[in-house]
């Protein structure tokens, strides 16, 4: 568990997009942090930079105290989950979940403890032997989830992680997801351009807008939902 925190953050890419300018936005330990704002103004990039997956040429990035800027993906006490979540359809729940613990030659009997416990938070323990295929939507949701969750970062990144599905789900699967943070402490940035799910879900809402020519930071505000 862990603060994560964007201090002073830019971001150019090559050919010269600038899609990240000046934004300082701290989240608490365990806070869950919605990230707001219309197409193109750089909500996935900031979420990349926090996984790794793209460094910034201005600014830090903390995880508690720890400066974790140029660390590689890895390297860094954060999981991401996506909204195309791409479970590899031929192996088992169980497999798919202890997948990125094998990459990091956790112990297998470490990796069946954490399955195992991830796998009754999601509820998903009598599905450990099917296929994604054999699920629901939802539970294939939560299988992505459980991928994350065995790792125990301190923080979860998620970008737009229920746009996928259907709107009863998408109502139900909020709520569980609220819940997951709430249970298991982790700080989440959430991103979403569903405005109820913004309300909904975030402790905080941080709206971005795109960066004009002359922006000196394109964070328009950071507000607590009513
Ligand atoms: P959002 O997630 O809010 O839609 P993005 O972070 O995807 O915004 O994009 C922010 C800006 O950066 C946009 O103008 C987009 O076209 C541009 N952009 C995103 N990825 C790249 C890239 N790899 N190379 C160049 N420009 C990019
Ligand atoms: P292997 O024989 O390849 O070493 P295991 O004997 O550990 O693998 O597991 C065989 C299968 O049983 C795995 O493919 C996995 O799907 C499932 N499995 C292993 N451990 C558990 C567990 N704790 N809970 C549910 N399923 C498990």
């Amino acid at each position: 568990m862990a603060s994560l925190s964007f201090d002073r953050i830019g971001k150019t890419y090559d050919d010269g997009t600038v899609a990240v300018a000046n934004v300082s936005i701290d989240l608490g330990d365990g806070e869950f942090v919605v990230l707001v704002g219309p197409s193109g103004c750089g909500k996935s990039t900031l979420l990349r930079v926090a996984a790794g997956l793209e460094y910034p040429d201005a600014g830090r990035l903390l995880i508690g105290e720890l400066d974790v800027t140029d660390r590689e993906p890895g390297d860094r006490d954060i999981a991401m989950i996506f909204q195309n979540y791409a479970l590899y359809p031929h192996m088992t729940v169980f497999e798919n979940m202890a997948f990125g613990l094998q990459q990091r030659r956790t112990p297998k009997a470490e990796i069946e403890r954490r399955v195992t416990e991830a796998a009754r938070t999601l509820d998903l323990a009598r599905y450990l032997h099917r296929k994604p295929g054999m699920l629901s939507g939802g539970q294939r949701q939560r299988v992505a989830m459980g991928r994350a969750i065995v790792r125990h970062p301190a923080v979860f990144l998620m970008d737009e992680p229920l746009s996928n599905l259907d709107a009863k789900l998408r109502v139900q699967m909020r709520a569980e997801l609220k819940l997951l943070n709430q249970r298991l402490g982790v700080t989440t940035l959430y991103v979403t351009h569903d405005q109820v799910e913004a309300m909904t879900m975030g402790d905080r809402v941080a709206v971005l807008k795109p960066v004009g020519s002359t922006a000196e930071s394109n964070l328009q505000q950071i507000d607590t939902p009513q």
